[in-house]
């Protein structure tokens, strides 16, 4: 059977991608065996609860957590750890959410981890509590992150406390999971894009965090629209409650087996989650690159790209290029392009026929970032030549 092109009958343009897994631009490019598995799984029918108690054996596994589930991206994540820490076991609770303003809902999230992405505990009902302050970030001092700083927002209505994770703030984790841990309070840890290396999916956990989210459509290589919430079991079982289908008969329904119904007063009704359930293709498409993940040979990927990079570099002669090795990025292989108008340069390659997308995470300092994480081998050519045009 011949594939069909179906961004050729929409009539929508294929684009260069050197900017990385970006979700705007579709994120990963999966492998033919995820894309092969995910046809699989759709020419049956299963209990998806029992597929995720599957899905959370493996990512058990890898993390080192106690369990996992499959969700519609690391923002899915995001929200579905903000609901279980909200609502634990309560079937009240979960069909009040996202209107908790009767009961706890306070998550802490320190001003250095506030991102746009914070937006997605908040969609559970949380109100997000500002805590520290930003001194480094803002240039105006040294300090960062102090214990006595979450210790003294610490009330009673504090259901979690939330971290974004990245090289900048990795810091802050080890003080944030030690006042959790003295204060059992759940600690939230966006890893969205902290893969690779693939010593991260047990990093977090290793550091005390109760939950951790991770998207499956960027470097993993999973479907777009798929991600990991993986932590402590009790958390990861109410996710995975608020995020069923739950047009179920009491009488008949079997829970998933991370659910003991013993700690249930009733059954939920559809939760905060339902409109981001995850399909058996995606939770399948997800473990099927989760495993490839693990597997590979991350410093030959690394050492192939370098190669396809320096053969870029060397056709434009004359750009101030710096290829920046794995080591130094901590991911992938990137090469640095220095220009004076960043983001001009930028909108012409994107206006250019083909599209050509650099990343502009350092646009600021008048650098463009090839970065080769999904460029497929296909467009080095071209890339490189729309490259010789502009600059
Ligand atoms: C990409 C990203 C997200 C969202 O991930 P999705 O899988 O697209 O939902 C959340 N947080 C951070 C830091 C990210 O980079």
């Amino acid at each position: 059977m011949a594939l069909a092109d179906p961004y050729r009958d929409l009539g929508v343009r294929r684009r260069i991608n050197a900017a990385g897994a970006l979700t705007r631009l579709g994120g990963a490019i999966m492998a033919p065996e995820v894309v092969l598995a995910m046809a699989a799984a759709s020419r049956a029918s299963v209990d998806m609860g029992e597929l995720q108690d599957a899905a959370s054996k493996r990512i058990a596994e890898v993390t080192g957590a106690e369990a996992g589930i499959v969700t519609t991206g690391a923002a899915a994540a995001l929200t579905l750890a903000a609901a279980a820490a909200i609502a634990g076991w309560d079937v009240a609770k979960m069909a009040a959410l996202p209107h908790a303003e009767s009961f706890p809902r306070d998550i802490l999230i320190p001003r250095t981890h506030r991102t746009g992405y914070a937006h997605a505990l908040a969609a559970a009902g949380a109100r997000l509590i500002d805590i520290g302050h930003n001194d480094r970030g803002a240039g105006a001092g040294v300090r960062g992150l102090e214990a006595w700083e979450i210790e003294t927002a610490l009330t009673s209505s504090v259901v979690a406390v939330a971290a974004a994770a990245n090289v900048a703030t990795m810091a802050d984790l080890p003080v944030m999971a030690a006042v959790c841990k003295a204060n059992r309070i759940p600690l939230i840890v966006d890893a969205a894009a902290q893969l690779p290396p693939k010593e991260n999916l047990r990093r977090f956990t290793t550091l005390g965090a109760d939950l951790v989210a991770f998207s499956g459509g960027k470097a993993l290589g999973g479907p777009q629209a798929s991600g990991i919430l993986a932590g402590r079991r009790d958390l990861v079982a109410s996710a995975l409650l608020q995020q069923l289908d739950m047009d179920v008969s009491p009488e008949t329904w079997r829970p998933p087996g991370l659910v003991e119904r013993t700690n249930l007063r009733g059954v939920p009704h559809h939760g905060i989650g339902r409109g981001f359930k995850a399909g058996k293709e995606e939770i399948v498409g997800l473990l099927t690159a989760l495993d490839r993940f693990v597997k590979a040979d991350d410093a030959a990927a690394n050492a192939a790209l370098e190669v396809r990079l320096r053969d870029i570099a060397g056709q434009l002669d004359g750009a101030k290029l710096r290829l920046v090795p794995a080591s130094e990025t901590g991911r992938a292989p990137v090469l640095e392009i220095a220009v004076a108008d960043a983001l001009v340069v930028s909108a012409r390659l994107q206006r250019g026929d083909p599209p050509v997308h650099l990343s502009e995470r350092h646009a600021a300092r008048s650098v463009l970032t090839l970065d080769p994480q999904v460029l497929l081998p296909e467009h080095d050519a071209p890339l490189a030549a729309a490259l010789r045009a502009v600059l």
